[in-house]
Parts: structure tokens; C-alpha cells; sequence
């Protein structure tokens, strides 16, 4: 029998993970807001054993708590992995109700169903408890539930590194079926545009005024909108300004973003959109001020890698086959690689997320339990 199907037609281990599930779900945690929920999953690494600390991630965003960090130290000896998920969720998010649908877990339709993260949160719960029981020896697995992933990677961006030792990591956040590896993951960098023009009035002086609304929309014409290329995207998603219509429009303000897998290339995109909203200002007569921040770096791992390989024999000894794909989405994962943590994102079987029809089904949480169970231990 494959390991895949030992862990579908674990009915008992399928109804706890259900049940674990819709509880956490029901937990109101939007991102900022994931206090009480930190506490249950916390009180849940402890009875596994794991010493559990808090870091002050929360204090220095301005969320409710820090980031939960769990470590076991293993018989085994040797280099630890970390395993991630992330504990809030997007907008419709509070008075969750999971209702079981078949082989399915969907929410009641006015909220999401917060499967994206709580998936990845029980299911490395369940592979945790699936692997002690099997008295396999373990090697050091750290477990980190960050908060407020949601908003920016604010969590993983405000992490206490030091509080973490692993090397390699594995963040359990993609909308793809439990098999997909993801190893590249984009620069994904912010542009907040200022346009200045000149007020004036729109029927009796209107020549004295310059319309930050028409520089706005030269500039648009201008600039590149979706795919630029195949690992390159730019939009500017975001307009507000204006007062009246016998008003001259005196002030605009845009907010944009650019993609790319080629870190070098994203900037260089931000650099060449802020210059054109600036000629094209200057040119009407007004200004434009651009501001570019990275929201977070890209990352490339190779699938040769320790981090791809490890993932890749566990996702065979399930009887899953592994899918190697780019991203152009971020996770927690961008930012532990750019902390020294070589990580990739894996697929757990969640679909529709940020929606009110998000939903994932059973078989696939009790297989990422499964995957967990294979990552955290070789033997058994
Ligand atoms: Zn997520």
C-alpha cells in the first residue's frame, strides 16, 4: 500500500484533522488580530513537547502578538528544519463557519474559510503528532505560526531570527495541490506616486490651472500594465484625488506595484515607471514625487538543492509526485530566504483562498499531514 493511501483511508486521523480544523477556523484571527489563536496553537506545540516561545514581532508592527516559535530538540542530532505556516487571515475573516461538504471543508459563504493558513497550521500539528507516535526518532524541527502574513509578511518581517536555527525551511502557504514545490518566488516592490499640478478655476480661468488628473492619465498611457514579460508584471491598482468638478484637479495620488523573478529587473521596472511619471508631470508644467519600497525580495532555489530534495523523497514515499514550479506570489518563505533560510513554499491543497468560496478537501488536508510526517522524518 502506498504511504498515500495509508493516510487517505486513515479515517480516525481524517476526522481529528477535520475537527481540529473547524475549531482553529472558527478562532476570530484577522491579520493584527491573532492573539487568542496564538494561545491555542502555542498550548498545542507544549502537549507535543516542544518549548514554545513568543517573539515581539506583534510590538514592533503593531499587532495584537508575536510569532509563535516551537522547537523540539530531537533524538536524532543533526542540522533542524523548520516548518511554517501563518495563523491570520484576509477580510471577511471573523465568525468563521466551516461546514463539511462532501470531502470537502467550505465556509457558510459570507466569510472565507480561513483554509489559507489553517490548512498548513494543522497539518504540520497533525504530521507533528503522527511522527511522535510512530516513535520515529526525530532530527530538530522548529515550528514557526507567524501573524499578520496577510499584511505584507509583516510577521516574518519583524521575526526574531536569532530565535531560530535552522538552515532550511518549509512553508506550508500555496494555493496548489500537495505536491507542488515552489522555488521561485518574485521581487514584489511598492510605487506610491504624488502628481502635483495647479489649482484653478474650471470655467472662468481654467488656462492657470495644470491637472494633476491629466498628468495622472498621460502618465498611465504610458507605462506598462500587466505581464511585461514572461517573469515580469507592473499595475498601478490604486487612484484617488479631486474635490469638484469646477475645480482644476490640483492633486493626484496613485499606488502601484511591480513583479519580477529577476530581482535586478524589478528594480530597474520601478526606476523606469517613477521616471515617467516625473518627464510626464514635468512636461504638463507640475511634479510628480514617487516613492519605490521593497514589500519583499524574490527567491530562486535550485532543484538540486538539500531544501528541493528533501521534499522531493518525501513527497515519492507518499506516492505523490513532486511539480516544480515558479510563483508569482510571496510567502513567509521570501523572507526567510532572505534571512539565511533557505526555504521553499509548498502546495497544501487549499482553493478559491481570499474568497468567500475557499475551500479544501479532506483527502488533501490528511495527505499534507502525511507530507509533514515524511519531511520531519525519513524512517518509520
Ligand atoms: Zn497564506
Amino acid at each position: 500500500m502506498l504511504l498515500n493511501e495509508k493516510y487517505t483511508n486513515g479515517n480516525s486521523l481524517a476526522a481529528e484533522m477535520v475537527d481540529e480544523f473547524c475549531a482553529l477556523a472558527r478562532i476570530d484571527a484577522e491579520s493584527g488580530r491573532e492573539g487568542e489563536l496564538s494561545n491555542v496553537v502555542a498550548a498545542k506545540l507544549e502537549d507535543l513537547g516542544l518549548e514554545v516561545a513568543r517573539d515581539d514581532a506583534g510590538r514592533r508592527f503593531g499587532g495584537e502578538t508575536g510569532n509563535v516559535i516551537g522547537r523540539l530538540p530531537g533524538q536524532m542530532g543533526g542540522e533542524p528544519i523548520l516548518l511554517c505556516a501563518h495563523l491570520d487571515r484576509v477580510a471577511p475573516g471573523c465568525g468563521i463557519q466551516p461546514v463539511v461538504l462532501g470531502d470537502r471543508i467550505v465556509s457558510s459563504g459570507d466569510t472565507v474559510l480561513a483554509a489559507d493558513d489553517i490548512v498548513g497550521v494543522v497539518a504540520i500539528l497533525a504530521g507533528m503528532r503522527l511522527a511522535l507516535a510512530e516513535c520515529v526518532d526525530l532530527p530538530p524541527i522548529e515550528v514557526v505560526f507567524t501573524v499578520s502574513e496577510e499584511n505584507g509578511l509583516a510577521g516574518a518581517k519583524h521575526m526574531d531570527y536569532s530565535a531560530v536555527r535552522s538552515k532550511t525551511g518549509y512553508v506550508l502557504d500555496a494555493a496548489r495541490p500537495v505536491g507542488t514545490v515552489v522555488l521561485r518566488s518574485p521581487t514584489h516592490i511598492g510605487l506610491e506616486v504624488a502628481i502635483h499640478g495647479r489649482a484653478a478655476h474650471a470655467g472662468i480661468n481654467p488656462e492657470e490651472g495644470i491637472s494633476a488628473l491629466q498628468i495622472a492619465a498621460d502618465s498611465l498611457m504610458r507605462i506598462p500594465f500587466g505581464k511585461v514579460d514572461d517573469h515580469t508584471t507592473a499595475n498601478m491598482g490604486v487612484v484617488k484625488g479631486g474635490h469638484a468638478t469646477n475645480i482644476v484637479c490640483e492633486h493626484v495620488d496613485l499606488s502601484g506595484e511591480v513583479r519580477s523573478l529577476d530581482h535586478p529587473r524589478a528594480l530597474r521596472l520601478a526606476e523606469e515607471l517613477a521616471e515617467c511619471f516625473r518627464k510626464t508631470a514635468a512636461a504638463h508644467g507640475g511634479s510628480a514625487e514617487v516613492s519605490i519600497s521593497i514589500h519583499y525580495p524574490g527567491y530562486r532555489i535550485d532543484s538540486d538543492s538539500q531544501v528541493a530534495l528533501r521534499v522531493q523523497s518525501a513527497l515519492s514515499r507518499l506516492g505523490r509526485s513532486t511539480v516544480f514550479e515558479s510563483s508569482m506570489g510571496g510567502s513567509d518563505a521570501n523572507m526567510f530566504n532572505s534571512h539565511g533560510i533557505e526555504s521553499v513554499c509548498l502546495g497544501v491543497g487549499f482553493e478559491q483562498v481570499h474568497s468567500c468560496r475557499e475551500s479544501v478537501a479532506i483527502s488533501e488536508l490528511v495527505v499534507a499531514a502525511g507530507l509533514v510526517r515524511q519531511l520531519v522524518a525519513s524512517e518509520g
